[in-house]
């Protein structure tokens, strides 16, 4: 009994092994054949698999049905040009595929913008047709499908409600500056003059009408450009990375341009597997980048940092979430500042006349 429960434990084990050494490895170069060709394009005799004189690939045949097809494919990632690949690679050997990328092996794999775009188009569109939808409701725990869970609507109304409400705080401040001070405010500026206050008051108003109009600008963009919000984050996200491991054991020295198409690339895995999460479990979350609960994005992007970079787990985790602060402050100083060009295009000259 022993002895088997010992050999079923060392067949997984090398099998594990086996496994570590695939991931390791870069995606193999087919052997070039002797075959002689003639392009179809030059009509220049050679062996190989591109014509030398014109570059046409020896692959190219006369049209029929199969080659017509594989061209249509091809615009969709799914011919020759090999997405199915790279999203292969990218779910069992992420960080190593990445390596492999940064390192020179382009070839091998889809283009990885190209490549975010199609896929983020695809969820958009598997988001749009499932049926459950779970919106603006924060953390994961109590995200329900609306359609079968009343409590999660109800809580979904309330949060709208009161953003409305603060909208409407805004709004209101913005229109009319004199009449939303509070008790508490008058308390405060008792010693300001009625015209200093209502001077105040519509500073205050135009602050948070900035405020308000710079978030309303991203949010439009995340809703009407969904890649490009997604890339703006990627390359904030980047800025922290840049900070803590722009040095590395597995990568050398990488520069910051290298990092962020790192993580153009970890965003498309992350579409992946949401597109897969949201097939499996028929919900759909609008209010976030993805629709994977944020314990699986953590767990996801320190196997892809520790396989990319080659720190220790410890290091990784460490850097990781020292990472993720300074793109936090970054992504605070860009509102700031955002918030405050819309103050002075849309306010500072009216409030000096
Ligand atoms: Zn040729």
């Amino acid at each position: 009994m022993a002895s088997k429960i010992r050999s079923i434990f060392q067949s997984i084990n090398s099998k594990l092994k086996q496994f570590r050494r695939w991931q390791l490895t870069p995606a193999p170069v087919k052997p070039m054949s002797n075959h002689r060709h003639i392009c179809l394009n030059c009509s220049h005799k050679y062996t190989g698999d591109f014509c030398p004189r014109c570059g046409q690939p020896a692959s190219v045949k006369r049209l029929n049905a199969k080659t017509t097809t594989q061209g249509a494919l091809d615009v969709w990632g799914m011919g020759s040009r090999s997405m199915p690949r790279a999203i292969f690679h990218l779910l069992f050997r992420p960080g190593y595929m990445i390596a492999d990328y940064l390192h020179g092996h382009r070839q091998p794999y889809f283009p990885p913008f190209k490549m975010l775009f199609i896929l983020t188009a695809t969820a958009m569109l598997i988001a749009h047709v499932l049926p459950g939808t779970v919106s603006a409701i924060k953390g994961d725990s109590n995200a329900q499908v609306s359609s079968t869970d009343s409590v999660a609507s109800v809580q979904a109304d309330t949060t709208m409600l009161s953003g409305a409400i603060v909208s409407h705080e805004i709004t209101k401040a913005a229109i009319n500056p004199d009449s939303t001070s509070s008790s508490r405010t008058k308390d405060a500026d008792e010693d300001l003059s009625a015209e200093e206050q209502a001077e105040l008051n519509k500073v205050k108003g135009a602050v948070f009408n900035s405020v308000a109009g710079f978030s309303t600008f991203v949010d439009n963009i995340d809703k009407t450009n969904k890649p490009l919000s997604l890339l703006i984050t990627q390359f904030f996200l980047t800025i922290g990375m840049y900070c803590f491991f722009r040095k590395s054991p597995r990568m050398g020295r990488l520069a910051f341009t290298e990092q962020f198409f790192g993580q153009v690339l970890m965003t498309s895995q992350l579409q992946v597997l949401s597109i897969l999460y949201m097939l499996m479990t028929l919900q759909v979350r609008t209010d976030e980048d993805f629709a994977l609960p944020s314990i699986i994005i953590v767990i996801v992007a320190l196997i892809d940092f520790k396989q990319l970079y080659g720190f220790n787990w410890w290091k990784t985790i460490k850097k990781g979430a020292l990472a993720m602060v300074v793109s936090f402050v970054f992504q605070v100083a860009f509102y700031l500042l955002g918030s405050g060009i819309y103050f002075v295009v849309k306010y500072a000259f009216q409030l000096e006349s």
